[in-house]
């Protein structure tokens, strides 16, 4: 598909489309829009930047106008549920901008962090569209505002976040009340067994699409490693924000405590930044992001939940202060930059605990990162070769190179959480690659660019995959579940 044209859209979709000036669909839209149009439920996998809103928003609007239906009063026709305020938020704008031209087009938002009184308004004639995080939507149904009988089409999106954030329950919940004769699109930016799972019990018949996780962001991306201790970590992202030719920087923090700290260190050592977490209200996070849009401010400090879903262009730079333990997020995160074809930067800090981590991800994207060794006393003698001598700070570089498994491996033991005994060694690890290549290779020349298919290759032993009708997914490894905390309040 190298036109939208050729999906037949409504017209009043092409022309939000023109104006837009979209011209081109991604490869995970030419995928889905024929499927969704056709009335198949659809399994997509495909990350936050792909275009997968457009995927299901367009063939969705094309429904609603071509099916003209009042809805029913505190009723929806299609119910979206997101993980985050924020995902949700931009979500509702997509519908909003894409079905600018689309009438009747009522598009309502269900989130916690706001008073309920308004969005029990915004329903009570009944929407085409309501766009929702689980717990405020089950709020809203159990004070008899809404009810989702009349849902003809259900959008679960960025399922394995929604997991992650202990929502597992709320979507059963949300399920069970929804008509059983219903189109149901499912997508998810990685296919753990458990996820699989949901969707099989979720999704009738479903056609499978999907777009290669953005390995290829790995490619586009200056990567980075500097090798640090815990304790220096605010003087070095003060020093790196200092030295480096920076427009805009995320930098992401495990926790959201983290985050506030972060910004109390910048400010000590006189650089203006923002965090943007779950604890801050709803205005404070617009007015922020807003901000960091505009340029006012040039750093942004963010968890990965808040960060999820943002969609600024021009992060020049993206900063991990701290790694993640989940690999994938680390190709969510530096997926921030080079966005557009833009070339972007990705530096993170590794501490000796996060070397684990690390190797995990360097096993993911199949390619060990360069680093500088800036930890005090240098190289641990046990992780470089004898006689690197200097004992005072030093900076060992290392430069990148494809990544190769290691013979020795560590018997595919689990190794994530637990630092000690772990050396930060780190481009040594085993050479399973996640196969994850399940995709048509259409590049369809949009904003993202998706890696060719690359040959699977042997995985270690600790993964399984996941079943989902015949195609096979690799299995993420067994996270702690986030606590109650994280999720979007009610
Ligand atoms: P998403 O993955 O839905 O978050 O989309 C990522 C970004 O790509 C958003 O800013 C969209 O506005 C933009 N986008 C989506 N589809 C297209 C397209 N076909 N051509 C150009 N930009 C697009």
């Amino acid at each position: 598909m190298n036109s939208f044209d050729e999906f037949g859209l409504a017209e009043p979709i092409s022309r939000a489309l023109a104006d837009e000036k979209y011209l081109t669909p991604t490869p995970i839209q030419a995928q889905t829009i024929p499927l969704v149009l056709s009335g198949r439920d659809v399994v997509g996998i495909a990350q936050t930047g792909t275009g997968k809103t457009a995927a299901f928003a367009l063939p969705i609007l094309h429904h609603l106008t071509t099916k003209r239906l009042r809805p029913e009063r505190k009723s929806c026709r299609v119910l979206v549920l997101s993980p985050t305020r924020e995902l949700s938020g931009q979500i509702g704008d997509s519908f909003r901008t894409y079905g600018k031209h689309t009438r009747p087009l009522a598009v309502a938002l269900a989130i916690g962090g706001v008073p309920i009184n308004r969005q029990i308004r915004s329903v009570a004639h009944g929407v085409e569209v309501l766009v929702a995080t689980p717990g405020r939507l089950l709020d809203l149904v159990q004070q008899r505002a809404l009810r989702l009988d009349q849902v003809e089409i259900l959008v679960l999106d960025e399922a394995d976040r929604m997991l992650d954030m202990g929502f597992i329950h709320d979507i059963r919940k949300v399920v069970a009340m929804l008509p059983k004769q219903r189109q149901t699109l499912f997508f998810s930016a990685t296919m753990p067994q458990e996820i699989a799972q949901l969707a099989g019990q979720m999704l009738n018949d479903p056609a499978k699409v999907s777009v290669a996780p953005q390995a290829t962001t790995a490619e586009k991306v200056d990567q980075r490693v500097i090798l640090t201790d815990r304790a220096s970590k605010p003087s070095l992202l003060a020093e790196v924000l200092k030295t480096e030719t920076i427009d805009r920087v995320l930098v992401f923090t495990r926790t959201k405590h983290g985050a506030d700290k972060v910004v109390r260190a910048l400010e000590k050592a006189g650089l203006k930044s923002e965090a943007i977490h779950g604890n801050k209200s709803q205005n404070q996070r617009e007015r922020v992001l807003a901000d960091f849009r505009s340029g006012r401010i040039r750093t942004l400090i963010a968890t990965d939940i808040a960060a999820r879903g943002i969609d600024v262009d021009g992060i020049s730079h993206v900063v991990n202060y701290d790694l993640p333990n989940i690999p994938e997020s680390y190709v969510h995160r530096i997926g921030r930059t080079a966005r557009a074809g833009a070339a972007g930067v990705a530096i993170s800090f590794c501490d000796h605990e996060e070397a684990p981590f690390l190797r995990d991800i360097e096993r993911l994207i199949r390619m060990s990162i360069p680093s500088t060794d800036k930890r005090i006393g240098g190289p641990r003698p046990q992780q470089r070769a004898a006689g690197d001598g200097d004992r005072n700070q030093r900076q060992d570089q290392r430069p990148g190179r494809p990544y190769r498994g290691n013979k020795q491996g560590r018997g595919g033991q689990s190794h994530r959480g637990h630092g000690a005994g772990h050396s930060a060694g780190h481009g040594t690890g085993h050479g399973g690659g996640h196969g994850n290549g399940h995709h048509n290779g259409a590049n369809g020349g949009g904003r993202t660019a998706i890696a060719s298919t690359t040959p699977h290759q042997q995985r270690p032993a600790e993964q399984k995959p996941g079943e989902l009708g015949g195609v096979t997914f690799l299995q993420r490894k067994q996270e702690p579940r986030r606590n109650n905390a994280q999720r979007a309040p009610r």
